[in-house]
């Protein structure tokens, strides 16, 4: 019977973990262990697209990649991970029990948005989250056509001036025009907790992110958070209405909830607390790995963030090193030193910064041109050919973006 290295979750952590476990076993010729793959769908979403109009290229097919390399995928959402037993219970595509067993997990199931209970927020407030709810605000974006002209109708607010925030609103000016005409008086509005525009991202980068969202019309509502959403607009803390027709909810995200299921150390998003090859602290047999990990990326106190620029550098180790557990050879510790941010901006293009206090390197359109590589190719899945596929898998390959 074959030892299994099984897998939960296709994202970036996912999707890299399987390529480089596979990639260690087939330099050791070990063919007596088998990688597992479990997710509901075998694709890779591209979620750090999710604020953009078109979908359609959000969506890598991972079948083709998964047969090259011979990983099994497994079609399913894992309900219970039973780490005493050493196996997964599962819910298969038509809804049935099934259980899997793994001599190493992989926890890679990600994280989603953390809604506060508020009133109206569930009903009324999209997101751009998943495919499923960017793919909602779309469809509710369209319909504006059809209704009568009015200020509402005319006005996004954006919930949460963060990363996500940011790119939505500024893309948010060229999104509704394109649906309402050019000449459309239109208003997007960030209503955000902090002081000055932007600071959630740190000094050095707000006066860009200022700059950009003059430029777009774009306005920000500061130090007072929503206190209510309903079919009309929200309502702030402060007492202030701001009318809109469609909100946005961006702030606060939480680890997936099967973090919750393994006894270990959480952070304050659910992560669970992993050791420099990326196994769950107090585990013998169970790695977490993208935005389930609260990993160190130094020496110097610097942790892994919930991006998908750590993501795919965690999966690249938390495969390696289950492999190299199972195989008795010496793991490669996972090691991410270099940080850089590329935020988008709209029309006004983009921003990029290295380092942890986000020094600005480039902006306008040199940014913009970074970061149209980084969301058409480099986050990209490699091609479905198993020598291509394996290379781009070593964990020593730096993540630079
Ligand atoms: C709008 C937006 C913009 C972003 N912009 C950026 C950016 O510019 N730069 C950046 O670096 N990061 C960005 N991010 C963050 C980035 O997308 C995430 O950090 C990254 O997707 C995390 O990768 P992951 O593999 O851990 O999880 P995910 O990509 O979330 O993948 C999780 C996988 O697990 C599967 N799964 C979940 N639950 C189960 C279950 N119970 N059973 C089986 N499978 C399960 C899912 O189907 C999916 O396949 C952005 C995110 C969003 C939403």
């Amino acid at each position: 019977m074959k030892q299994q290295i099984l897998i939960i979750g296709a994202g970036f952590g996912g999707m890299w973990s399987a390529l480089s476990a596979v990639r260690l076993l087939d330099q050791h010729e070990r063919l007596d262990v088998a990688v597992t793959l479990l997710a509901p769908q075998a694709e890779l979403r591209v979620r750090p697209r999710f604020y953009e109009s078109d979908l359609v290229t959000t969506v890598a097919p991972l079948g083709p990649l998964f047969d090259a390399v011979g990983v099994q995928f497994v079609q399913g959402s894992a309900t219970r991970i039973d780490a005493a037993g050493k196996r997964v219970i599962y819910r298969d595509a038509s809804g049935a029990q099934a259980e899997l067993k793994f001599d190493r997990l992989i926890l890679a199931s990600g994280s989603q948005v953390a809604r506060p209970p508020l009133a109206g927020i569930d009903r009324f407030a999209f997101d751009v989250d998943s495919l499923e709810s960017a793919q909602q605000l779309n469809i509710h974006l369209q319909g504006l056509r059809d209704k009568p002209d009015s200020q509402a109708r005319n006005t996004v607010v954006v919930v949460g001036g963060g990363f996500t925030g940011i790119e939505t609103a500024t893309e948010m000016p060229a999104r509704l025009r394109a649906i309402l005409g050019s000449e459309a008086d239109v208003r997007v509005i960030v209503v955000d907790m902090g002081k000055q525009v932007g600071s959630a991202m740190g000094e050095q980068i707000a006066s860009v992110i200022a700059e950009a969202s003059d430029t777009l019309g774009v306005t920000w509502k500061l130090g007072s958070p929503v206190s209510m959403v309903d079919e009309h607009g929200v309502q702030l803390d402060n007492g202030e209405r701001i009318e809109a027709s469609t909100v946005v909810w961006t702030v606060g995200v939480k680890a997936s909830p099967l973090t919750q299921q393994i006894d270990g150390e959480r952070d304050a998003f659910g992560r669970l607390h992993v050791d420099r090859n990326l196994k769950v602290l107090g585990q013998d047999a169970i790695y977490a790995t993208g935005d389930t990990a609260y990993a160190a990326v130094d020496d110097r106190g610097n942790h892994a963030l919930m991006t998908c620029q750590h993501a795919i550098a965690l999966g690249r180790s938390s495969g390696n090193n289950a492999a190299a557990d199972l195989l008795g050879v010496a793991p490669t510790p996972y090691s991410q030193v270099k940080y850089v941010t590329c935020l988008d901006l709209g029309a006004w293009g983009a921003v990029f910064t290295e380092g942890w206090e986000r020094k600005v390197v480039l902006t306008g359109k040199e940014g913009k041109a970074i970061k149209t590589e980084i969301n058409t190719k480099w986050i990209y899945p490699p091609e479905a050919k198993r020598e291509i596929a394996l290379a781009a898998a070593d964990p020593l390959i730096p993540v630079v973006a």
